[in-house]
Protein backbone atom coordinates (compact mmCIF):
# COMPACT_ATOMS: atom_id res chain seq x y z
CA UNK A 1 0.00 0.00 0.00
CA UNK A 2 1.77 3.62 -1.14
CA UNK A 3 1.04 6.00 1.78
CA UNK A 4 -0.16 9.71 0.51
CA UNK A 5 3.52 12.04 0.90
CA UNK A 6 0.87 14.68 0.59
CA UNK A 7 -2.06 16.51 0.54
CA UNK A 8 -3.66 18.46 -1.75
CA UNK A 9 -4.34 21.80 0.33
CA UNK A 10 -0.53 21.56 1.43
CA UNK A 11 1.53 20.72 -1.38
CA UNK A 12 -0.34 20.41 -5.41
CA UNK A 13 2.60 19.33 -6.75
CA UNK A 14 4.05 15.97 -5.05
CA UNK A 15 0.09 15.41 -4.00
CA UNK A 16 -0.58 15.23 -8.09
CA UNK A 17 2.24 12.81 -8.65
CA UNK A 18 1.39 10.98 -6.52
CA UNK A 19 -2.28 10.71 -7.34
CA UNK A 20 -1.46 9.43 -10.78
CA UNK A 21 1.08 7.13 -9.26
CA UNK A 22 -1.58 5.58 -7.29
CA UNK A 23 -4.17 5.45 -9.97
CA UNK A 24 -1.35 3.75 -12.25
CA UNK A 25 -2.48 6.67 -14.96
CA UNK A 26 0.70 6.40 -16.67
CA UNK A 27 4.29 4.50 -16.55
CA UNK A 28 7.05 7.35 -16.37
CA UNK A 29 9.65 5.06 -16.40
CA UNK A 30 9.96 4.96 -20.28
CA UNK A 31 13.66 6.43 -20.69
CA UNK A 32 12.96 9.11 -22.62
CA UNK A 33 12.00 12.09 -19.96
CA UNK A 34 8.59 13.56 -20.60
CA UNK A 35 7.48 10.81 -22.83
CA UNK A 36 5.61 8.72 -20.62
CA UNK A 37 3.45 5.04 -21.29
CA UNK A 38 -0.37 5.32 -21.09
CA UNK A 39 -1.05 2.26 -19.13
CA UNK A 40 -4.49 0.72 -19.55
CA UNK A 41 -6.31 2.44 -17.11
CA UNK A 42 -5.24 5.79 -17.79
CA UNK A 43 -5.59 4.92 -21.62
CA UNK A 44 -8.92 4.04 -20.79
CA UNK A 45 -10.18 7.39 -19.45
CA UNK A 46 -8.07 8.99 -22.29
CA UNK A 47 -10.33 7.29 -24.52
CA UNK A 48 -13.82 7.67 -23.34
CA UNK A 49 -12.60 11.64 -22.87
CA UNK A 50 -11.70 11.51 -26.86
CA UNK A 51 -15.27 9.57 -27.32
CA UNK A 52 -16.42 12.70 -25.85
CA UNK A 53 -14.69 14.73 -28.57
CA UNK A 54 -15.73 12.63 -31.02
CA UNK A 55 -19.59 12.52 -30.73
CA UNK A 56 -18.86 16.89 -30.49
CA UNK A 57 -17.34 16.24 -33.83
CA UNK A 58 -20.37 14.27 -35.17
CA UNK A 59 -22.92 16.47 -34.32
CA UNK A 60 -21.63 19.23 -35.82
CA UNK A 61 -20.42 17.65 -39.24
CA UNK A 62 -16.42 17.81 -38.96
CA UNK A 63 -14.72 15.14 -40.76
CA UNK A 64 -11.63 13.12 -39.30
CA UNK A 65 -8.80 12.19 -41.04
CA UNK A 66 -5.52 11.23 -40.19
CA UNK A 67 -2.01 12.62 -41.64
CA UNK A 68 2.04 11.76 -41.46
CA UNK A 69 3.26 12.68 -38.55
CA UNK A 70 6.67 13.72 -40.74
CA UNK A 71 6.53 16.81 -41.91
CA UNK A 72 9.17 18.21 -44.99
CA UNK A 73 10.99 21.43 -43.49
CA UNK A 74 10.38 22.93 -46.91
CA UNK A 75 5.90 23.29 -46.16
CA UNK A 76 7.16 23.85 -42.19
CA UNK A 77 9.07 26.75 -42.88
CA UNK A 78 6.17 28.21 -45.26
CA UNK A 79 4.31 30.59 -42.34
CA UNK A 80 7.54 32.98 -40.92
CA UNK A 81 5.42 33.91 -37.68
CA UNK A 82 4.57 30.00 -36.83
CA UNK A 83 7.86 28.61 -37.79
CA UNK A 84 9.55 31.42 -35.35
CA UNK A 85 7.11 29.99 -32.40
CA UNK A 86 8.03 26.18 -33.09
CA UNK A 87 11.71 26.40 -33.75
CA UNK A 88 13.02 25.55 -30.20
CA UNK A 89 10.84 22.80 -29.35
CA UNK A 90 10.61 20.65 -32.80
CA UNK A 91 12.45 17.45 -33.20
CA UNK A 92 14.68 16.73 -36.55
CA UNK A 93 14.66 13.68 -38.05
CA UNK A 94 18.00 14.20 -40.75
CA UNK A 95 18.97 10.62 -41.57
CA UNK A 96 17.06 7.98 -43.68
CA UNK A 97 18.78 4.73 -42.84
CA UNK A 98 22.60 5.98 -43.23
CA UNK A 99 22.23 8.32 -45.72
CA UNK A 100 21.69 12.60 -44.37
CA UNK A 101 18.47 13.71 -45.86
CA UNK A 102 18.18 16.31 -48.30
CA UNK A 103 15.28 17.92 -46.58
CA UNK A 104 15.06 17.41 -42.73
CA UNK A 105 11.54 15.82 -41.46
CA UNK A 106 10.21 17.48 -38.69
CA UNK A 107 8.16 15.48 -36.11
CA UNK A 108 4.75 17.10 -36.15
CA UNK A 109 4.74 19.95 -33.28
CA UNK A 110 0.80 20.69 -34.32
CA UNK A 111 -0.46 19.47 -37.90
CA UNK A 112 -0.86 22.86 -40.17
CA UNK A 113 1.96 22.66 -42.12
CA UNK A 114 1.26 19.18 -42.78
CA UNK A 115 -2.39 19.88 -44.02
CA UNK A 116 -2.47 22.78 -45.44
CA UNK A 117 -0.70 21.90 -48.22
CA UNK A 118 -3.32 19.11 -49.27
CA UNK A 119 -5.97 21.72 -48.47
CA UNK A 120 -4.52 23.78 -51.46
CA UNK A 121 -5.45 20.87 -53.47
CA UNK A 122 -9.13 19.81 -51.84
CA UNK A 123 -10.54 23.51 -52.17
CA UNK A 124 -11.03 24.42 -55.49
CA UNK A 125 -14.38 26.51 -55.21
CA UNK A 126 -17.03 27.72 -52.99
CA UNK A 127 -18.66 24.53 -52.70
CA UNK A 128 -15.37 22.87 -51.36
CA UNK A 129 -16.14 24.72 -48.67
CA UNK A 130 -16.65 24.86 -45.61
CA UNK A 131 -14.30 22.13 -45.44
CA UNK A 132 -14.50 21.12 -41.74
CA UNK A 133 -11.91 18.50 -40.30
CA UNK A 134 -9.70 17.18 -37.56
CA UNK A 135 -7.76 14.32 -36.22
CA UNK A 136 -6.40 13.40 -32.40
CA UNK A 137 -3.00 11.99 -32.61
CA UNK A 138 0.18 12.25 -30.90
CA UNK A 139 2.37 15.67 -31.47
CA UNK A 140 6.08 16.23 -30.48
CA UNK A 141 7.38 19.22 -28.93
CA UNK A 142 10.88 19.67 -27.01
CA UNK A 143 9.86 20.87 -24.12
CA UNK A 144 12.59 22.51 -21.36
CA UNK A 145 10.64 23.11 -18.34
CA UNK A 146 10.06 20.69 -16.04
CA UNK A 147 7.82 17.94 -17.25
CA UNK A 148 4.68 16.60 -15.37
CA UNK A 149 2.46 14.14 -16.23
CA UNK A 150 -0.91 14.84 -18.37
CA UNK A 151 0.08 18.53 -18.38
CA UNK A 152 3.76 19.14 -19.56
CA UNK A 153 5.05 16.39 -21.60
CA UNK A 154 7.18 16.22 -24.94
CA UNK A 155 4.66 13.30 -26.70
CA UNK A 156 1.17 15.22 -26.43
CA UNK A 157 -2.12 13.33 -26.99
CA UNK A 158 -3.68 15.96 -29.51
CA UNK A 159 -6.93 16.91 -30.77
CA UNK A 160 -6.98 19.05 -33.41
CA UNK A 161 -9.81 20.60 -35.88
CA UNK A 162 -8.88 22.61 -39.06
CA UNK A 163 -11.35 24.21 -41.08
CA UNK A 164 -11.12 26.30 -44.21
CA UNK A 165 -14.10 28.93 -44.58
CA UNK A 166 -15.16 31.43 -47.13
CA UNK A 167 -15.02 34.48 -45.38
CA UNK A 168 -14.39 36.11 -42.08
CA UNK A 169 -17.93 36.26 -40.94
CA UNK A 170 -17.93 32.37 -41.60
CA UNK A 171 -15.06 31.56 -40.15
CA UNK A 172 -15.91 33.22 -37.17
CA UNK A 173 -18.97 31.35 -36.79
CA UNK A 174 -16.48 28.25 -36.43
CA UNK A 175 -15.28 29.31 -33.08
CA UNK A 176 -18.58 30.24 -31.69
CA UNK A 177 -19.58 26.55 -32.65
CA UNK A 178 -16.28 25.80 -31.17
CA UNK A 179 -17.31 27.48 -27.63
CA UNK A 180 -20.20 25.35 -28.01
CA UNK A 181 -18.20 22.03 -28.64
CA UNK A 182 -15.33 22.83 -25.62
CA UNK A 183 -19.06 23.95 -23.36
CA UNK A 184 -19.96 20.31 -24.15
CA UNK A 185 -16.85 18.34 -23.63
CA UNK A 186 -16.15 20.66 -20.46
CA UNK A 187 -19.92 19.61 -19.08
CA UNK A 188 -19.11 15.88 -19.48
CA UNK A 189 -15.56 16.30 -17.52
CA UNK A 190 -16.91 18.23 -15.03
CA UNK A 191 -14.74 20.95 -15.57
CA UNK A 192 -15.29 25.04 -15.60
CA UNK A 193 -13.54 26.97 -17.88
CA UNK A 194 -12.64 30.28 -19.17
CA UNK A 195 -12.51 31.39 -22.58
CA UNK A 196 -10.41 34.83 -22.89
CA UNK A 197 -9.18 36.02 -25.83
CA UNK A 198 -5.09 36.30 -25.45
CA UNK A 199 -2.96 38.93 -25.69
CA UNK A 200 -1.31 40.14 -28.96
CA UNK A 201 2.35 38.76 -27.44
CA UNK A 202 0.69 35.74 -26.32
CA UNK A 203 -1.32 34.22 -29.15
CA UNK A 204 -0.52 31.18 -31.08
CA UNK A 205 1.91 31.93 -33.75
CA UNK A 206 0.55 32.57 -37.06
CA UNK A 207 -3.10 33.00 -35.69
CA UNK A 208 -4.72 36.61 -35.95
CA UNK A 209 -6.19 35.86 -32.46
CA UNK A 210 -6.47 32.86 -30.29
CA UNK A 211 -8.87 32.15 -27.95
CA UNK A 212 -7.40 30.61 -24.93
CA UNK A 213 -9.77 28.18 -22.91
CA UNK A 214 -8.31 27.80 -19.02
CA UNK A 215 -9.07 26.11 -15.70
CA UNK A 216 -7.69 26.68 -12.30
CA UNK A 217 -5.83 24.27 -10.19
CA UNK A 218 -6.20 24.16 -6.58
CA UNK A 219 -2.73 25.89 -6.17
CA UNK A 220 -4.81 29.02 -7.54
CA UNK A 221 -2.20 28.52 -11.07
CA UNK A 222 -4.34 28.48 -14.19
CA UNK A 223 -4.03 25.21 -16.71
CA UNK A 224 -4.73 25.95 -20.27
CA UNK A 225 -6.64 23.28 -21.50
CA UNK A 226 -7.28 23.92 -25.02
CA UNK A 227 -7.57 26.55 -27.82
CA UNK A 228 -9.14 28.20 -30.80
CA UNK A 229 -7.74 30.32 -33.22
CA UNK A 230 -8.74 32.42 -35.89
CA UNK A 231 -5.94 32.17 -38.63
CA UNK A 232 -7.55 34.50 -41.09
CA UNK A 233 -5.55 33.96 -44.23
CA UNK A 234 -2.23 33.62 -42.63
CA UNK A 235 -1.66 30.18 -43.65
CA UNK A 236 -3.74 30.02 -46.91
CA UNK A 237 -1.76 32.87 -48.33
CA UNK A 238 1.79 30.77 -48.22
CA UNK A 239 -0.03 27.60 -48.57
CA UNK A 240 -2.24 28.89 -51.60
CA UNK A 241 -5.33 27.79 -49.83
CA UNK A 242 -7.49 29.34 -52.48
CA UNK A 243 -11.04 28.88 -54.30
CA UNK A 244 -12.97 30.36 -56.97
CA UNK A 245 -16.09 32.58 -55.71
CA UNK A 246 -19.48 32.33 -56.98
CA UNK A 247 -18.72 35.28 -59.19
CA UNK A 248 -15.58 33.86 -60.69
CA UNK A 249 -12.96 36.15 -58.32
CA UNK A 250 -10.00 33.70 -57.49
CA UNK A 251 -10.00 34.15 -53.12
CA UNK A 252 -8.19 33.02 -50.24
CA UNK A 253 -9.79 30.62 -47.55
CA UNK A 254 -10.36 32.01 -43.96
CA UNK A 255 -9.30 29.34 -41.61
CA UNK A 256 -9.55 28.12 -37.82
CA UNK A 257 -8.54 25.73 -35.37
CA UNK A 258 -9.44 24.10 -32.29
CA UNK A 259 -7.13 22.27 -30.31
CA UNK A 260 -7.16 20.24 -27.03
CA UNK A 261 -4.72 17.98 -25.27
CA UNK A 262 -4.54 15.11 -22.86
CA UNK A 263 -4.20 18.42 -20.61
CA UNK A 264 -8.11 17.47 -20.23
CA UNK A 265 -7.23 14.37 -18.01
CA UNK A 266 -4.52 16.09 -15.86
CA UNK A 267 -7.32 19.00 -15.13
CA UNK A 268 -10.14 16.17 -14.00
CA UNK A 269 -7.37 14.51 -11.71
CA UNK A 270 -6.15 18.39 -10.23
CA UNK A 271 -9.57 19.97 -9.99
CA UNK A 272 -11.81 16.66 -8.17
CA UNK A 273 -9.52 14.32 -7.11
CA UNK A 274 -8.67 13.84 -3.02
CA UNK A 275 -6.35 12.73 -0.84
CA UNK A 276 -8.03 9.32 -1.43
CA UNK A 277 -7.69 9.56 -4.74
CA UNK A 278 -9.06 10.10 -7.78
CA UNK A 279 -13.04 10.87 -8.56
CA UNK A 280 -13.57 10.59 -11.94
CA UNK A 281 -16.93 12.36 -13.59
CA UNK A 282 -19.56 9.60 -14.88
CA UNK A 283 -19.17 9.74 -18.40
CA UNK A 284 -15.63 9.39 -18.19
CA UNK A 285 -14.90 6.82 -15.91
CA UNK A 286 -13.82 3.63 -17.18
CA UNK A 287 -16.10 1.41 -13.98
CA UNK A 288 -18.69 3.31 -13.26
CA UNK A 289 -20.07 1.55 -10.62
CA UNK A 290 -18.64 -0.98 -9.04
CA UNK A 291 -20.37 -3.64 -6.87
CA UNK A 292 -18.89 -4.76 -3.69
CA UNK A 293 -20.81 -8.09 -1.68
CA UNK A 294 -21.08 -8.26 1.72
CA UNK A 295 -22.00 -11.53 3.00
CA UNK A 296 -21.21 -14.18 5.71
CA UNK A 297 -20.76 -17.72 5.46
CA UNK A 298 -24.48 -18.85 4.83
CA UNK A 299 -25.54 -16.33 2.11
CA UNK A 300 -22.32 -16.51 0.60
CA UNK A 301 -24.25 -18.03 -2.54
CA UNK A 302 -27.07 -15.72 -2.40
CA UNK A 303 -25.53 -12.94 -2.25
CA UNK A 304 -23.30 -13.46 -5.14
CA UNK A 305 -26.03 -14.91 -6.89
CA UNK A 306 -28.34 -11.48 -6.68
CA UNK A 307 -24.73 -9.27 -7.23
CA UNK A 308 -23.76 -11.15 -10.64
CA UNK A 309 -27.60 -10.66 -11.70
CA UNK A 310 -27.34 -6.91 -10.86
CA UNK A 311 -23.66 -6.74 -12.63
CA UNK A 312 -25.64 -8.10 -15.89
CA UNK A 313 -28.47 -5.77 -16.14
CA UNK A 314 -26.50 -2.90 -15.37
CA UNK A 315 -24.17 -3.90 -18.15
CA UNK A 316 -27.02 -4.69 -20.58
CA UNK A 317 -28.05 -1.49 -19.95
CA UNK A 318 -25.24 0.03 -21.21
CA UNK A 319 -23.77 1.02 -17.89
CA UNK A 320 -19.89 0.00 -17.13
CA UNK A 321 -20.33 -1.76 -14.03
CA UNK A 322 -17.87 -4.18 -12.10
CA UNK A 323 -18.41 -6.52 -9.67
CA UNK A 324 -15.54 -7.24 -7.23
CA UNK A 325 -15.76 -10.78 -6.66
CA UNK A 326 -12.25 -11.48 -5.44
CA UNK A 327 -10.86 -12.04 -2.15
CA UNK A 328 -10.24 -9.04 -0.89
CA UNK A 329 -12.20 -7.87 2.24
CA UNK A 330 -14.86 -4.61 1.59
CA UNK A 331 -12.55 -2.64 3.39
CA UNK A 332 -9.55 -3.09 1.05
CA UNK A 333 -12.19 -3.36 -1.92
CA UNK A 334 -13.42 0.19 -0.97
CA UNK A 335 -9.74 1.56 -0.35
CA UNK A 336 -9.11 0.19 -3.88
CA UNK A 337 -11.53 1.18 -6.49
CA UNK A 338 -11.91 4.88 -4.49
CA UNK A 339 -8.26 5.14 -5.73
CA UNK A 340 -9.24 4.66 -8.94
CA UNK A 341 -12.07 7.23 -8.69
CA UNK A 342 -14.95 4.72 -9.33
CA UNK A 343 -17.84 7.53 -8.89
CA UNK A 344 -20.67 5.14 -7.74
CA UNK A 345 -20.23 1.74 -5.23
CA UNK A 346 -23.28 -0.71 -4.77
CA UNK A 347 -23.31 -2.81 -1.55
CA UNK A 348 -24.91 -5.43 -2.07
CA UNK A 349 -25.74 -7.70 2.04
CA UNK A 350 -28.22 -10.31 2.98
CA UNK A 351 -30.50 -7.21 4.16
CA UNK A 352 -30.27 -5.42 1.06
CA UNK A 353 -31.80 -8.30 -0.55
CA UNK A 354 -34.47 -8.74 1.84
CA UNK A 355 -35.55 -5.33 1.52
CA UNK A 356 -35.30 -4.96 -2.36
CA UNK A 357 -32.49 -2.55 -2.52
CA UNK A 358 -29.25 -1.62 -3.02
CA UNK A 359 -27.08 0.05 -0.74
CA UNK A 360 -24.19 2.70 -2.61
CA UNK A 361 -21.90 4.99 -1.57
CA UNK A 362 -21.20 8.25 -3.67
CA UNK A 363 -17.36 8.66 -4.18
CA UNK A 364 -17.76 12.49 -4.88
CA UNK A 365 -18.77 13.42 -1.91
CA UNK A 366 -19.58 10.37 0.44
CA UNK A 367 -23.43 10.65 0.36
CA UNK A 368 -24.64 7.36 1.38
CA UNK A 369 -27.98 5.87 0.50
CA UNK A 370 -30.25 3.23 -1.10
CA UNK A 371 -32.06 2.91 -4.63
CA UNK A 372 -34.70 0.10 -4.74
CA UNK A 373 -33.34 -2.73 -7.22
CA UNK A 374 -36.12 -2.99 -9.14
CA UNK A 375 -35.11 0.45 -10.85
CA UNK A 376 -31.76 -0.06 -10.53
CA UNK A 377 -30.73 1.01 -14.02
CA UNK A 378 -32.64 4.42 -14.46
CA UNK A 379 -31.44 5.65 -10.21
CA UNK A 380 -28.34 4.98 -11.47
CA UNK A 381 -28.34 7.03 -14.58
CA UNK A 382 -30.56 9.35 -12.56
CA UNK A 383 -27.02 9.58 -9.84
CA UNK A 384 -24.57 10.19 -12.58
CA UNK A 385 -26.97 13.38 -14.03
CA UNK A 386 -26.91 14.36 -9.80
CA UNK A 387 -23.14 13.52 -9.45
CA UNK A 388 -21.81 15.09 -12.74
CA UNK A 389 -23.63 18.57 -12.14
CA UNK A 390 -22.36 18.36 -8.50
CA UNK A 391 -18.79 18.07 -9.28
CA UNK A 392 -19.28 20.94 -12.54
CA UNK A 393 -20.70 23.01 -9.53
CA UNK A 394 -18.60 22.56 -6.34
CA UNK A 395 -15.08 23.18 -9.23
CA UNK A 396 -16.88 26.13 -10.26
CA UNK A 397 -17.70 27.53 -6.85
CA UNK A 398 -14.11 27.08 -6.13
CA UNK A 399 -12.68 28.67 -9.17
CA UNK A 400 -14.52 31.83 -8.61
CA UNK A 401 -13.23 31.88 -5.32
CA UNK A 402 -9.28 32.88 -6.28
CA UNK A 403 -10.06 35.99 -8.05
CA UNK A 404 -9.56 39.22 -6.49
CA UNK A 405 -11.09 42.15 -8.42
CA UNK A 406 -8.34 45.02 -8.72
CA UNK A 407 -9.24 48.94 -8.62
CA UNK A 408 -5.55 50.46 -8.64
CA UNK A 409 -1.96 49.51 -8.83
CA UNK A 410 -1.44 51.89 -5.77
CA UNK A 411 0.20 49.99 -2.77
CA UNK A 412 0.02 46.56 -4.25
CA UNK A 413 3.75 44.98 -3.54
CA UNK A 414 2.75 41.79 -5.50
CA UNK A 415 -0.19 39.25 -6.34
CA UNK A 416 0.38 36.75 -3.86
CA UNK A 417 1.01 32.92 -4.63
CA UNK A 418 -2.67 31.25 -5.39
CA UNK A 419 -4.55 34.07 -6.29
CA UNK A 420 -5.55 35.60 -9.53
CA UNK A 421 -6.78 39.02 -10.47
CA UNK A 422 -9.15 40.82 -12.35
CA UNK A 423 -8.99 44.87 -13.86
CA UNK A 424 -8.86 47.14 -16.55
CA UNK A 425 -6.95 47.01 -19.27
CA UNK A 426 -6.66 49.60 -22.32
CA UNK A 427 -5.45 46.95 -24.79
CA UNK A 428 -2.24 49.47 -24.93
CA UNK A 429 1.04 46.89 -25.12
CA UNK A 430 3.02 49.26 -23.08
CA UNK A 431 0.16 49.29 -19.94
CA UNK A 432 0.25 45.48 -20.45
CA UNK A 433 3.74 44.81 -19.71
CA UNK A 434 4.40 46.95 -17.35
CA UNK A 435 1.24 44.93 -15.35
CA UNK A 436 2.93 41.89 -16.21
CA UNK A 437 6.74 43.17 -15.32
CA UNK A 438 5.72 44.38 -11.55
CA UNK A 439 3.81 41.65 -10.78
CA UNK A 440 5.35 38.64 -12.78
CA UNK A 441 2.43 37.19 -13.59
CA UNK A 442 0.87 37.16 -16.96
CA UNK A 443 -2.03 38.43 -18.75
CA UNK A 444 -4.55 35.70 -19.76
CA UNK A 445 -6.70 37.80 -21.70
CA UNK A 446 -9.82 39.83 -22.22
CA UNK A 447 -13.37 37.43 -21.73
CA UNK A 448 -14.35 36.11 -25.14
CA UNK A 449 -18.06 36.47 -24.17
CA UNK A 450 -18.94 39.66 -23.76
CA UNK A 451 -19.42 40.79 -20.58
CA UNK A 452 -20.94 44.32 -18.71
CA UNK A 453 -17.80 46.30 -17.54
CA UNK A 454 -16.73 49.67 -17.11
CA UNK A 455 -13.79 50.73 -15.54
CA UNK A 456 -10.60 52.47 -15.97
CA UNK A 457 -7.10 51.33 -17.39
CA UNK A 458 -5.51 49.95 -14.14
CA UNK A 459 -1.65 50.97 -15.81
CA UNK A 460 -2.65 54.63 -17.17
CA UNK A 461 -6.06 55.07 -16.07
CA UNK A 462 -7.59 55.49 -19.67
CA UNK A 463 -11.11 55.32 -19.77
CA UNK A 464 -12.98 52.59 -21.66
CA UNK A 465 -10.74 49.46 -20.33
CA UNK A 466 -11.53 46.13 -20.49
CA UNK A 467 -11.73 43.69 -18.02
CA UNK A 468 -8.85 41.32 -18.11
CA UNK A 469 -7.71 38.40 -15.82
CA UNK A 470 -4.06 38.02 -14.69
CA UNK A 471 -2.95 34.73 -13.10
CA UNK A 472 0.50 32.24 -12.89
CA UNK A 473 0.08 29.33 -14.93
CA UNK A 474 0.99 25.69 -14.46
ZN1 LIG B 1 -3.50 51.72 -20.22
Amino acid sequence: MVIPLAKKEEDFGEWYIETCDKAQLCDKRYPIKGMNVWTPYGWRIMRDIDAAIRREMERTEHDEVCFPLLIPETEFKKEKDHIKGFDEEVYWVTHAGLNPLDVRLVLRPTSETAMYPMFSLWVRSHADLPLKTFQIVNTFRYETKQTRAFMRVREIHFFESHTCHEDKADAERQIAEDVDIVDAICKEICIPYSLLIRTDWDKFPGAVYTVGIDTVMPNGRTLQIGSAHYYGTNFSKPYEIAYETEEGVHAYAHQTTLGMTERLLGAVIGVHADDEGLVLPPAIAPVQIVIVPIFKKDNEDRVMDFCRTLEDVLKKNGIRAKLDDSDARPGAKFFEWEVKGVPLRFEVGGRDIDNGVVSFARRDNGEKGTISSDSVVEGARMMFKVIAKDMLAKAAAKQEGYIDDLDTMEGLESIPEGRMCRFGWCGNPECGHTFEDKYDIKILGTPYCPVKWSGRCIVCGKDGAKPVIAARTM
